[in-house]
């Protein structure tokens, strides 16, 4: 048992991702209208970030910042001081695409800071394209949660704050299971918890894990004294055989989670405080 046990635990729900569609899981909701109403359900299931992604007509991804903007409008109505992080990943467009919505200053955006392979391409963030969006961030005033799908990710991140390139110590996300990049493995889970205490003391960390590795990771983070992340981006199913109904239906895991190991739910205006944000809009 760590020290941080009992501290509040933010949960984030990244409601869409560029990956699965309806015909996966009529769940996954693709329209703006239909990302503001599960949205809005996970955050009243215990939800404190919403980490989102928007798709075009036919359910492709996409960068445009018009349809960030109108889910950023709907959100600050629907679901008031949820905090608001906009994807910078690299599936919806390439290069300086990626961060054309920054200027919307929502509260965090996602930000990866190396390459390496994704199940059937590279995943690639050249130097240039991590130091461009970064300064983006930095220029907005967008809290960046550093995206660590290698070991060397989070040395990336030290480097970078070293280097001054962000406003604070940044939030890092372990993401595992996706194929060909780091999987849901517990020891190196546990040595890339210990190593970011080393590098980053008292930096906040998050963890995600894909398909049947979320509920896995969820419950070693919730565990651990770390933030959980939960959604249909990441994992279309509640078992084998059984789709997730909901974005909610995922963070209401987390939640019973944190209930098992005695860990509060954070509330928006706690995990707003913990990460060093501004206050709600
Ligand atoms: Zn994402």
């Amino acid at each position: 048992m760590s020290d941080s046990t009992n501290k509040p635990c933010i949960i984030c729900v990244a409601i869409t991702g560029s990956v699965p569609t309806k015909a996966d899981n009529p769940a996954v909701p693709t329209t703006i209208s239909e990302q503001l109403e599960s949205t809005q359900e996970a955050f009243e299931a215990g939800a404190s970030i919403v980490h989102a992604h928007v798709r075009n007509e036919d359910e492709t991804p996409t960068s445009d910042p018009e349809r960030f903007a109108r889910l950023k409008e709907g959100l600050l109505k629907h679901c008031p001081g949820m905090i608001i992080q906009f994807s910078t990943g690299g599936r919806s467009g390439s290069g300086r695409e990626r961060g054309g919505m920054l200027s919307l200053k929502p509260d965090m955006a996602s930000l990866s800071v190396g390459s390496n392979n994704f199940p059937t391409r590279v995943y690639e963030n050249s130097p240039e394209l991590i130091d461009w969006l970064a300064s983006e961030m930095l220029e907005h005033d967008v809290k960046p949660e550093v995206e660590a799908f290698d070991l060397s990710h989070i040395f990336g991140a030290v480097r970078m704050h070293k280097e001054g390139k962000f406003s604070a110590i940044p939030y890092v996300q372990f993401v595992m299971g996706v194929k060909n990049a780091m999987p849901v493995d517990r020891e190196v889970f546990d040595f890339y918890v210990k190593t970011l205490k080393r590098l980053l003391p008292g930096g906040e960390w998050c963890a995600a894990g894909i398909g049947a590795g979320q509920i896995v990771v969820n419950e070693w983070v919730v565990a651990e004294g770390g933030h959980a992340r939960a959604g249909l981006e990441d994992n279309i199913r509640l078992d084998k055989d059984t789709l997730a109904p909901s974005n909610a239906a995922l963070i209401k895991r987390v939640v019973d989670l944190c209930e098992k190991y005695e860990r509060p739910v954070a509330t928006v205006d706690q995990a707003r405080q913990m990460l060093n944000l501004r206050p709600a809009a």
